[in-house]
């Protein structure tokens, strides 16, 4: 028994080709044989009719006035000699009856009940065929009796004729047919064997594919997927098969790409992460060597040292903090604190934190809120870490002179924020990365400030978490407009993650207490207790341009 699937259809088609084919043989040869019998038996009786009458013609002229069989049961003995005649014989047996002959004279006698027929003892005549058979005759063991009546009134006899073994074409007819058949079986066997192997071969080239194809992902080809000619050449079933296969493929494929992209962006963020930390970390170094050597005893150049150290101390507890923050955002641990509070409150308050910077580089700095409340369900210190963030970015890069508005406006769908400003703005060419990690543009340096390339990333997080949107536009030199667009309700919006950081609140808690406990560890001098999580940016890190200014420069 062959173990594939298509030498199993094969020998499957042909087993029901071969039953059929049998069945049909064994029926009609079946039908056949009773139709032969029917046909034999049919000329056999015509036969005897012949022979009857003739039988009865020569005892009538035999016997003449004679009864031809007697009152006491004797055949008359002229028909006796009639009867016995070898030429009569010949002809009655050889041409006539064209079998064995048996020719008995009696009478029919009523015993009350019916009428039965009481054979003469000396009427009996037997003569074999002795003809030679024609081409393809052979005898039939069959046999035909018939009875006749004859005679006058006064002399009324029977003659029962029966012919038995006669030469027929039955067995030859038989015999070719069968032979006939077998041929056809046998042809239709082979033709069968074929077809169905070519069936068998279509039914099981798109099942051979979609093995072949789910080895090639199984080996790790991942663009591996079943053609689509084979797809049409199979049942629909397993066209569906197919079709259901190249999505699973196409999901995988698509999976595999974003883990390993994601894998990509977390090697660069690491490499990022570190490159950060190494800066104010050499910077570091340098002082603390300067001041073991040379200037610890000179007390102008150790103040210098120390406040220079203690700015590096702060980028890099900053920047501790974002990075925690980014982490604890991108891993859905923030919980935010939805509430449908107005809009206004929180970027006033996070716009103003900036007032004393704005004036120290001579920025003029614009809140323009609506009279009307602008209530959307958000968290308020949240949508103020992305203001504070938004409005320090343009106070930062936008020259003496400038000007920097902050806008509020409820929209059919919610609210929209918008910071924009007047200062150096961003290459077209850079637009699209400025929400990445660590991005900084190349006006970063021109700008009387830099950062860490981690406040837009943030911002963006943040936004989103609340199911709204962030988007600038901006060019060379024409200033920037940041516009964030948050929705009535981000439990509404489908794909929110909100609803769903509610679950992991413990969790979140349980992170907060890890990363407290970490911080700590790291910056033992500092005693400071680490703000909450809800806490604004603004109290967290050095979100004045000024202070960064002074904590990034070595
Ligand atoms: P950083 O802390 O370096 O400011 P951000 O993520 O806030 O990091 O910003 C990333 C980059 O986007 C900046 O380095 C700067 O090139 C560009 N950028 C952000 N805001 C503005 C702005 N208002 N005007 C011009 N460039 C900006």
């Amino acid at each position: 028994m062959p173990h594939t699937f298509q030498g199993r259809l094969t020998i499957a088609f042909v087993a029901v080709i071969a039953l059929t084919l049998i069945l049909v043989t064994i029926l009609v040869l079946n039908r056949l044989d009773d139709y032969f019998t029917s046909q034999q038996t049919a000329d056999l009786e015509v036969r005897s009719e012949t022979v009857g009458g003739y039988v009865q013609a020569v005892a009538d002229r035999a016997a003449g006035s004679e009864p031809v069989v007697g009152a006491d049961g004797t055949t008359n003995e002229a028909v006796v000699a009639a009867m016995q005649d070898p030429a009569q014989r010949r002809f009655i047996a050889d041409r006539l009856g064209q079998a064995d002959v048996i020719i008995q004279f009696g009478q029919a006698v009523s015993n009350g009940e019916a009428t039965v027929f009481l054979p003469s003892a000396n009427g009996e005549f037997r003569t074999d065929l002795q003809a030679g058979p024609a081409t393809g005759q052979s005898r039939e063991p069959t046999s035909v009796t018939q009875a006749y009546a004859g005679g006058p009134v006064w002399g009324r006899y029977v003659v029962d004729i029966t012919l038995a073994n006669p030469y027929t074409y039955r067995a030859t007819a038989l015999a070719n047919l069968t032979g006939l058949l077998a041929a056809i079986t046998l042809f239709a066997l082979g033709l069968s064997v074929v077809v169905s192997a070519a069936l068998a071969r279509r039914f099981t080239t798109p099942l051979r594919q979609l093995t072949d194809a789910s080895r090639g992902l199984a080996e790790g080809d991942l663009s591996r997927r079943v053609p689509t000619s084979a797809r049409r050449s199979g049942s629909s079933e397993i066209a569906e098969l197919a079709v259901q296969f190249n999505a699973m493929a196409d999901r995988l494929e698509e999976s595999v790409e974003i883990i390993r992209r994601d894998r990509d962006r977390s090697r660069d963020f690491l490499a990022d992460v570190s490159h950060e930390l190494r800066t104010p970390l050499a910077a570091l170094r340098t002082f603390n060597q300067l001041l073991i050597e040379s200037a610890g005893d000179d007390p102008e150049a150790r103040a210098e040292f120390l406040e220079s150290s203690a700015g590096q101390i702060e980028r890099l507890d900053w920047l501790a903090q974002n990075l925690l923050e980014l982490s604890k955002l991108d891993s859905g641990l923030v919980l935010l604190d939805l509430r449908p509070d107005d809009l206004r409150a929180a970027v006033e308050s996070a716009a103003h934190q900036h007032d004393a910077a704005a004036s120290r580089r001579g920025v003029a700095l614009i809140v323009d809120l609506p009279d009307a409340p602008v209530r959307t369900r958000h968290d308020p210190p949240r949508i103020g870490q992305v203001v504070a963030n938004l409005v320090g970015n343009a106070v930062k890069f936008t020259p003496r002179g400038g000007t920097v508005r902050v806008q509020v406006s409820a929209t059919a769908d919610g609210a929209r924020i918008d910071v924009s400003d007047t200062g150096v703005g961003i290459d077209a060419a850079e637009l699209p990365h400025i929400f990445e990690r660590f991005y900084r543009g190349s006006r970063a340096n021109e700008a009387r400030g830099s950062g860490s390339g981690l406040g837009l990333a943030i911002a963006r997080s943040i936004v989103e978490m609340h199911g709204g949107a962030i988007e600038v536009e901006s060019g060379a030199g024409a200033g920037s407009r940041f516009s964030v667009r948050l929705p009535h309700d981000p439990r509404e919006i489908a794909g929110t993650p909100a609803s769903v950081r509610a679950d992991v609140a413990s969790a979140a808690e349980g992170w907060e207490r890890i990363a407290a406990a970490a911080a700590a560890g790291e910056d033992a001098a500092s005693e400071a207790p680490r703000q909450d999580n809800s806490a604004n940016m603004t109290e967290t890190s050095p979100s004045d341009a000024s202070q960064m200014n002074t904590a990034s420069a070595p």
